[in-house]
This record gives C-alpha cells, structure tokens and sequence, in this order.
C-alpha cells in the first residue's frame, strides 16, 4: 500500500519526469528533476510563510495581498497535480506565479516585507529550471519590476500613504543591490549547469565507451571459449580414438616377435622393441591427455575426503618403488576437505610420483607432507630433496607438455603438473613452488576449509 506521501511524491514525478521518470543522462532531466524537488517541498514549507502572512494581512485590513498569494499557491498546486501539462508550462506558470507574489508583497508592503527577496528567489528558481539563454531575460525583468516600483513611489501610485511616503531614490539604491546580485547569479548559476552538462556528456561518452568494450570483450571471451572447447573435443577425439590402432600395434608387433622371433636377426628385434616403446609411451601420453581433458568434468559426487587416506593409498599403491629407493615420506596429520576424491587423488599422486622421480643419484628420496591453518583455507606443501627446479621454468611446468629436465634420464609425459594447475584453478584456489637446483622442490597449494 503506498503511503499518501509516497503517492504525493509519485504523481510529480510522473508529472516532471514523464512515466519512466525521464533519462537521467541529460542536463534537462536533472533541471526537471530540480523543478520536481522544488515543488515537493515548495508546497509544504511556502504554507509556514503563506499561513500567518494570511492572517497578519486579514487583521490589519489588508486584502489584495492575501488574496493574490493564496491564488498563486493554489495555481502552483494546479500545476503540480493536473495530469497532461507541458512540463515547460509547468515550470513557466511556476515562475510567473513567484514573480507576481514578489511584485505584489513589494506593491502592498514596500521595503518592509519580503519582497525583494522574493524577487531575487523568483528569478534564481528561473536560472535553475528554465533554459539558461533566458538568465540576463530574467534580471532584467527583475530590473523592470524595480523600476515599475519606483515610479509608483514617484507618482505616490501605491496602495497606501504608508507605501508613498517612500523615496523613490532609496528605492533605487537598494533595490539595485538585488539586480546586482540577480546578474552575478545570472552570470555564476548557469556555469554551473554547464559544469554538469559537460560532466553527463562525458559520462554518456564512458558509458558507451564501457559498453562497447563490454560487448567486445563478451563476444572474445564466447570465441575463446568457442575454440577452447574446440581443442577439447579434438584432444579428447584424438586420444580416444588413437588409443586402439595404437593397440593393434602393439599387439601385432608383439605378435611379429612371437611367430618370427626365430627368423628374425637381433636388428629386426630391436627394432620392434622401438616401436613397441614408442607405442607404449604414446599410449601413456593419450592416457595422461584424457586425464587432462577429464578435469572438471567428472560428474561423480563431492564429499568430504580424508587426505590422510589418499596419502596412506598411495604409499601402498607405490610400496616397490619406495622401498627400492629407501624414499622416506613424512606427512603431517592432514585435514579433511569437501570436494570430488578423483581430484584430490590425481594431485597427491602427481606430486608425490614427481618428488619420487625427480631424485638425486645415490641421495633416498626424502619427501613431507605438510599442512598449514590459514583460518578458512588450508596450505599444503609437498617438499623434497631432489634435483630441483630452474626458477626461470617454474611457470613452464605447469604447462601441458612442458619438461624441463633431460628426458632420457627421466621418464613422463609432461602432463602431470598441468593436470594439477587445472584441478587448482578449477576449485578457485592457488599453486606455487620453491626450488633450489640440487637442493629441492617444495610445491604449494591452497585448498577452503569449507565446501562453497
Ligand atoms: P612429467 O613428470 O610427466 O614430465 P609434469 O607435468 O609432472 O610432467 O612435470 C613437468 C616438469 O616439471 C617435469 O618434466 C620436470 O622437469 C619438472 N618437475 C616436476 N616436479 C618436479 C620435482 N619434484 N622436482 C624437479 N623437477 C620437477
């Protein structure tokens, strides 16, 4: 239910603004919403003024003067309410009603009332909501009026002998301050409106400046996306369908050597052993590019996931190659955290084969597992003692195929790290390292205490 404040407040809008209440990207909106302003608390305050002067002007035998106003403010309530006027009208018949209150307060009381002051509000209201071409139009209606006034004293035309016994000239003089002051503000307030004209220009400029950088940067942002999925589809076409031709392969090669065997010279079988390598390496690097092509499409379910258990799985899943090079792997007590276990797994396994890998010659891998409390995220760190990393490749690492180290000393596909930057990013959350050549790696990553 609207108040009757609210609907006070609604129809001169309406009446101001127009039903959509206008677009505020022009000067004259915000004259018109000034204009608007100007009525809603016109009407309130102006019967603080219009009340006691009514009934000052009743006791002591005065009747035009009450009468006009109270015609005036009834007109600017007219103006205010009824539906389908111009607002250039509105705004007009607003003026012209504020200039004749003046006109008439200084014809009745002269220098005693409030008249002049009236007279400069009348035409600052002027300056404010109506064209400011009109401004000096305005003062020098304030003039016509000041000079009407003295010739009435003049001619000892006024309304009483109180008001003739006015001398002109002293009229002149002071009423020549208001015109003063009428052409300063003739002069200063239509600056200011320029001030603001030129501010909602630039403005206007920016806004369609931003919203074609916006729809640019939209319609790249589709593309890249476009072209993303893209590549997506044709890794994942590629590698699955290259992983059974790459089979067949494998096993005719495989079958060459068992039928033949005997008939072929050790060239001929070395030989197939490269193809056969070759077949298996690429068989790796079509798994690992599905496993990255996977990331973040799993559709298996979130839950909390106990780290510990996926530290504890791996060193079982592990236990020969740990015990063949006496690696030794410490681990804080870890937390648990809410996501899908596939990834949490596929990231302890990258690091954790990685610092068993990378190791120095005759030096046992010696790996820990830490974890830090960070308020509402936790910071893993996995730190070894091998052979260390350039700081010049940390960033390349993480990219898909990327090996830094000599590639017939270690095996991999270079996907590892990139598949761990993947899940990372994926979760909205962070991964870093430090190394030092011969010395160690230490990779870090962040991970939210609570699912979001
Ligand atoms: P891969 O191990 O299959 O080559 P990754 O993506 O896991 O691929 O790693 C990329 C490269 O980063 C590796 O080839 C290696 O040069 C370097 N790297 C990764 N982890 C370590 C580590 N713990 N110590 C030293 N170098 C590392």
């Amino acid at each position: 239910m609207e108040s009757w404040i609210q609907t006070y407040n609604r129809v001169l809008t309406e009446n101001c603004l127009g039903e959509g209440n206008g677009n505020s990207n022009s000067l004259e909106y915000w004259q018109n919403r000034l204009f608007k302003n100007m009525l809603r608390f016109f009407i309130p305050f102006s019967l603080v003024a219009l009340i006691p002067s009514v009934i000052y002007c009743f006791s002591i035998g005065l009747y035009v003067l009450p009468v006009v106003d109270t015609i005036a403010f009834a007109i600017i309530i007219i103006i205010s309410f009824k539906e389908g006027l111009k607002i250039e009208n509105r705004k007009l018949i607003f003026i012209i009603c504020a200039y004749v209150m003046a006109s008439v307060l200084i014809y009745y009381v002269g220098l005693k009332g409030p008249g002049l002051l009236f007279l400069y509000a009348s035409c600052v209201f002027a300056f404010i909501i109506l064209p400011r071409k009109y401004a000096y139009g305005w003062t020098v209606v304030n003039a016509v009026i000041c000079l009407a006034f003295a010739a009435v004293l003049h001619w000892d035309l006024g309304p009483s002998p109180e008001i003739n016994m006015i001398d002109a000239v002293e009229w002149l003089i002071i009423s020549s301050n208001v015109i003063f002051l009428s052409l300063i503000s003739a002069a200063l307030i239509p600056q200011l409106f320029d001030g603001l004209s030129e501010t909602i220009m630039k403005q206007n400029l920016l806004q369609d400046d931003l919203a074609k950088q916006a729809d640019a940067l939209e319609m790249s942002l589709l593309e890249v996306k476009r072209k993303n999925e893209e590549i997506e589809l044709f890794a994942f076409v590629a590698s699955h369908d290259l992983q059974e031709p790459l089979r067949m392969v494998t096993a005719f090669m495989n079958l060459l050597e068992k039928k033949y065997g005997e008939q072929l010279d050790d060239k001929a079988k070395e030989y197939i052993f490269y193809a056969v390598d070759g077949a298996k390496r690429m068989e790796l690097i079509i798994f690992d590019l599905l496993q990255f092509y996977q990331v973040g499409k799993q559709t298996s379910e979130k839950e909390w996931v106990d780290l510990n258990e996926i530290v504890a799985d791996f060193i079982l899943l592990r236990r020969k190659r740990i015990s063949d090079t006496q690696a030794k792997i410490k681990s804080d007590h870890l937390p648990k955290v809410f996501g899908q276990k596939s990834a949490f797994v596929q990231l302890f396994q990258n690091f954790l084969d990685n610092a068993l890998k990378y190791t120095q010659i005759d030096i046992p891998p010696e790996i820990s597992i830490n974890v830090v409390d960070h308020g509402n995220h936790w910071e893993f760190s996995i730190k070894d003692n091998g052979i260390g990393i350039e700081p010049a490749s940390f960033d390349k690492i993480f990219e898909i195929f990327q090996r830094v180290h000599d590639k017939e000393s270690y095996s991999g596909t270079g996907i590892g790290l990139a598949i761990v930057k993947k899940i990372i990013e994926n979760l909205g959350e962070k991964v870093w390292l430090e190394s030092e050549v011969n010395k160690g790696t230490c990779f870090y990553f962040t991970l939210q205490k609570h699912p979001n």
